[in-house]
């Protein structure tokens, strides 16, 4: 069984007409699958691979009997590397400095009384969908009811071990969190303290507000990032008050040298793609805060060996034998759940395997194996003793 549909005649007018495109525009573009269509336990909806006139890639149509509700795509996030420089040039007078959390992006919406978690790329994420459901379906049931669920959508960050795309450890979220950093209404995001007065309302969890800034203060901004970094946290998303200009990301030192480690166990995926902009960071830091040679020698040291270790290390591990998947661990309700969840992964193209089941609670605790490309180039060069690239 799939879930990609072939779009009839009728589904193209749907969506020309919620997203205000010409239909054979829209026709076109389900060709090229740039507009891609499935389904999700009887939800059909639409999905834009890429961005599309005011619409981010990830932006979704969902049909229903009779009507359609446009989500859009979370639009992309600035970067800092100098903020003595972006801070007063970017912003007008105040800055909201509010933590910034490693997981993955979910936008969550209320259609027909059901809670529906959707990923970035636009994909409704059964597993996302049911352990939000289960920790605060009931909150966010009434948040979107009493505020009109046809206007408002939340966006905010899944955390923590138990999910299949980003882990890291939070003392506040060991397992599953979910974070909300913007309510949208009619696609526009509200000010921030808004968010947090309305989330708070109904009990449902927003980012942390680390401090409201001057934009100027740059020490004040460095002893926040200080004490982040210190702590081993990602970073912070800086805003504007009322929203009259775009937000922008800031990461610790911690988190940038940390991604390189984590990458580079999987050196022919992530570790292609993190490498560099990483280093970029770490280069216009070590300007920004006038890093002497010793500061530099260190430094080099720590990214020298984020690099090497973790991809020597799975070297080793693939020639003794040892099969190197990336693994994690989710929790499901029953065998059906996980069940969806692995043809979904499939879908993906993303090839899962259950390496062990155990019961939690009455749950199935599942622990599972992401395949990854690396291994199986890593074995080919053992054997050939050739590189794969020049
Ligand atoms: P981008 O969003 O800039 O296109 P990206 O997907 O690579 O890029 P990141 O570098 O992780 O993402 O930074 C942006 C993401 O940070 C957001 O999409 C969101 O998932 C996440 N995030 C975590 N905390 C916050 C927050 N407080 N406000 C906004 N986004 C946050
Ligand atoms: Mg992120």
């Amino acid at each position: 069984m799939t879930s990609w549909i072939k779009p009839e005649q009728w589904m193209i007018d749907v969506v020309a007409e919620a997203l205000g495109i010409d239909r054979s525009r829209v026709e076109y573009l389900a060709s090229h699958k740039t507009i891609r269509f499935r389904v999700f336990r009887g939800i059909l909806y639409a999905m834009l691979k890429r961005d599309l006139g005011e619409y981010y890639e990830g932006t979704v149509v969902i049909f229903g009997r009779g009507w359609s509700r446009v989500v859009p795509g979370y639009p992309h996030i600035q970067r800092v590397v100098l903020p003595s420089v972006a801070l007063p040039r970017h912003f007008i007078d105040k800055i909201v400095v509010e933590e910034k959390l490693n997981g993955y992006n979910v936008r969550v919406v209320l259609v027909d009384n059901n809670i529906y978690a959707i990923t970035r790329g636009g994909f409704i994420c059964p597993y996302t969908t049911n352990r939000i459901t289960r920790m605060l379906g009931e909150k966010l049931k009434s948040m979107f009811r009493e505020l009109d669920p046809e206007d408002y959508f939340v966006a905010g960050e899944v955390i923590g071990l138990e999910n299949p795309y980003t882990r890291y450890y939070y003392p506040e979220a060991p397992r599953f969190g979910y974070f909300v950093f913007d309510l949208f209404y009619r696609g526009t995001p509200m000010p921030p303290s808004k968010r947090d007065e309305v989330t708070e309302s109904y009990g449902v969890p927003h980012v942390p507000v680390l401090g409201i800034i001057d934009k100027n203060d740059i020490e004040g901004f460095k002893e926040i990032v200080k004490r982040l970094n210190n702590d081993g946290r990602e970073g912070v998303v800086l805003r504007d008050p009322e929203y009259r200009v775009p937000p922008l990301k800031y990461t610790t030192t911690y988190t940038n040298i940390e991604d390189i480690r984590i990458g580079m166990r999987f050196f022919m995926e992530e570790g292609r793609s993190f490498l560099f902009s990483r280093v970029i960071r770490e280069i216009f830091r070590a300007y920004e805060e006038d890093l002497g040679p010793n500061k530099i020698e260190q430094l080099a040291t720590e990214i020298g060996l984020a690099i090497l270790e973790p991809a020597i290390d799975t070297v080793r591990s693939v020639a003794r034998g040892v099969s190197v998947y990336e693994e994690f661990e989710l929790e499901f309700s029953n065998e059906d759940e996980l069940n969806e969840f692995i043809e979904y992964m499939s879908e993906m193209g993303i090839d899962i395997v259950v390496l062990r089941k155990t019961k939690r609670n009455g749950m199935i605790l599942a622990k599972l194996g992401k395949m990854k490309e690396t291994a199986i180039q890593v074995k080919k060069i053992l054997e050939s003793g050739l590189a794969p690239i020049d």
